[in-house]
């Protein structure tokens, strides 16, 4: 992206630190050095003052965030890059310096506060994840490239996929037709859960061998550039007994609800209210063990939640997952998940796949 994008974020940072009466942000959360800067390294700290951006960065990245974001100052430290914060903050006569409360680590904080005893450091929560949760005309079309990359890539295993793979095999081969779809990687361990394992709603692929008659759960994601995608389907290997079409038949319904009652301005919670009514009315809600949605972005679980726990009200441009799933222990579960992009009136698929159950 053109570097001035991250200007009107970084002002907007800077507003929000004004609000929350602090000079100074640290953060050093990936995903939120990435939103601000532009740097894509996987370590390093950086410092929003109101007067300038600094990466504080090892020898490893220097040069990368050089190119990556020329506008940042980066600094390259030597020793413990506490010090380097130090020093900015005592040219800066900076006293209260917000930090991530969730992000940063006891012994971090800790090392911050032994470093710059002048300083007070100031909790704050939500500062950059809550400009995060609507995304940008850029940010949207990065999320519908990762859409398509994942579809791509599933498509493309689920006309290899036979009985006699392991849940690995297949799983391994979904994430190289994702490299191959061009993803840098996969945002999460790839879930394939067949038989009675699919009753584990995250249970990771493993050495199992997926059997003629079983219905599995794929859940799935690409990292492309960044951002992340988020997908579950569930298949079956052959004709399946009537109470399995029906269940799914159920949690398509279920799903389908979800979906059409999200929009700007609905309740998160109420969604996940109304799919677990509709699940109620077969006997199936205390097979849903979980929350029905999340945001996705830059991080694969992010603001807001679709679940009970949440006051949040849905914004146009934020990119929410919908996936109920039931799952009936020792004997097979099912999830379906699609993600969208919240609009005025409804929302926008990110991705195209079928949701047939009993493969051709
Ligand atoms: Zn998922
Ligand atoms: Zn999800």
């Amino acid at each position: 992206m053109e570097n001035e994008a991250y200007g009107p974020r970084i002002q907007k940072l800077q507003e929000r630190m004004a609000a929350a009466n602090v000079e100074a942000f640290f953060t050093l959360a990936p995903p939120s050095m990435r939103y601000l800067t532009g740097f894509t390294g996987e370590e390093g700290y950086l410092l929003v003052v109101q007067g300038g951006v600094h990466l504080i960065l090892d020898g490893r990245f220097t040069t990368q965030a050089q190119e990556e974001c020329p506008w940042v100052d980066v600094i390259e430290y030597t020793g413990h890059f506490t010090r380097s914060v130090a020093e900015l903050l005592v040219a800066g006569h900076t006293h209260w310096l917000g930090f991530e409360k969730e992000r940063i680590s006891f012994v971090q904080a800790e090392q911050m506060r032994t470093a710059m005893p002048s300083v007070v450091m100031v909790p704050t929560e939500g500062m950059v994840e809550g400009m995060r949760m609507v995304k940008d005309a850029h940010e949207l079309d990065m999320m519908r490239a990762a859409g398509r990359c994942a579809d791509k890539a599933f498509s493309a295993m689920i006309r290899q996929l036979k009985a006699g793979m392991t849940e690995n095999e297949v799983a391994a081969l979904l994430e190289y037709e994702m490299r191959k779809a061009g993803a840098q990687g996969t945002s999460f361990a790839t879930i394939v859960g067949s038989g009675a394992r699919g009753a584990l709603p995250h249970g990771i692929a493993s050495s199992k061998v997926i059997e003629h008659g079983d219905v599995v759960v794929i859940d799935f994601g690409v990292n492309e550039n960044g951002y992340m995608s988020d997908c579950t389907r569930t298949v079956a290997l052959g004709e399946q007994p009537a109470d399995v079409l029906e269940t799914y038949a159920w949690l398509l319904d279920a799903q389908q609800l979800g979906l059409s009652l999200i929009r700007a301005g609905a309740s998160a919670r109420s969604i996940d209210t109304a799919v677990r009514n509709k699940l109620k009315e077969h006997g199936l809600a205390q097979y849903f063990t979980h929350g029905l949605g999340h945001g996705v972005g830059l991080e694969i679980h992010e603001a807001p939640r679709l679940s009970q726990g949440t006051d949040a009200e849905l914004q146009a441009g934020e990119v929410v997952t919908c996936e109920p799933g039931v799952y009936l222990p020792g004997r097979y579960g099912m999830r379906v998940e699609d993600s969208v992009i919240v609009t005025a009136d409804g929302f926008e698929s990110l991705t195209q796949l079928s949701k047939e159950l009993v493969l051709p």
